[in-house]
């Protein structure tokens, strides 16, 4: 279960051109990842730390995952993601070596962008700490901020965590010299839904027809996740139709049928 745990990507291909409507969290994931490694003498002459962690926060499928990805492949770093749920383990101290290994292997690749989704798994306030499972889910957390509070002499590490649950959080991983970089990853508005069409659309054979600012005016509340599986589903009405051309049509049906999942509840719309 440990090598599955891990997902070491050499170098993701995603880029910053890849990602749409969110400009300014963009530079902000720079000016902290990127500075830190490109210009560690900056820091040092202005005489500051650099940010230690980036927390990224937000609704689910809005580009926090590409967000860390691209930083790594246009830093040329490494990229090892690691979801806080497999953190949680069953045995005692289990979770905790996880993480050892997980900034061991990090040791290994450098430079390198650790990414781990879900940071709320192992980091919610403290609830009712009496229960065992929870005493081990503390003991991991305690291992991670241990890990990052020796940091400094870490090289060309950096960590960025995610989560859709900021509320959440225990106060204690947002500490000075943790996770002290706190970007929000919001829905898109209009234009970014605009810029995120013409992302997801790029590759495809679109008809003329095919009105991509009302559309962005019309998906209102969809996240970047979402508007890529429209426009995946658009296609397959093409195909379902035996066309090599997706219209207007096709994009509006797929809205639909979007649309309706997400009154039922149970798609992939959140
Ligand atoms: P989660 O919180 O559920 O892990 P996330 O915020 O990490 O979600 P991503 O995994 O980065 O979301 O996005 C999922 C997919 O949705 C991407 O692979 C991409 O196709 C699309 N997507 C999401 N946000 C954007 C965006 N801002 N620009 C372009 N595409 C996006």
């Amino acid at each position: 279960a440990r090598a599955q745990a891990m997902e070491v990507v050499e170098s993701p291909t995603v880029t910053y051109d890849d990602i749409g409507g969110i400009d300014e969290q963009v530079r902000e994931v720079r000016e902290a990842v990127e500075q830190p490694l490109e210009n560690p003498e900056m820091f040092e002459e202005v005489g500051i730390d650099p940010p230690a962690g980036v927390l990224l926060y937000g609704p689910p499928g809005t580009g926090k995952t590409m967000l860390a990805k691209a930083v790594a492949n246009e830093t040329n770093a490494s990229f090892i993601k690691m979801a806080g749920s497999e953190l949680v383990q069953k045995f005692i101290g289990e979770g905790a070596r996880l993480v050892r290994d997980l900034f061991k292997l990090a040791a290994e690749r450098e430079p390198v962008v650790i990414f781990i989704d879900e940071i709320d798994a192992v980091a919610s306030k403290r609830t009712d700490s009496k229960t065992s499972g929870d005493a081990e889910v503390q003991r991991t957390m305690m291992q991670l901020l241990s890990e990052m509070d020796g940091f400094d002499d870490r090289g060309d590490i950096r960590i960025i965590a995610a989560t859709n649950r900021f509320d959440m959080l225990d106060e204690a991983i947002l500490r000075p010299g943790r996770f002290d970089r706190l970007i929000e990853v919001p829905k898109p508005a209009v234009e970014g839904r605009r810029r995120i069409l013409d992302i997801h659309t790029r590759d495809m054979n679109v008809a003329d027809d095919v009105d991509l600012d009302s559309l962005a005016e019309e998906l209102d509340d969809y996240s970047g996740a979402d508007i890529a599986s429209l426009t995946t589903e658009a296609g397959m009405f093409a195909i379902r139709d035996g066309r090599t051309e997706v219209t207007g049509a096709d994009f509006d049906a797929a809205h639909e049928k979007l649309s309706n999942v997400e009154e039922s509840g149970t798609g992939p719309i959140s």
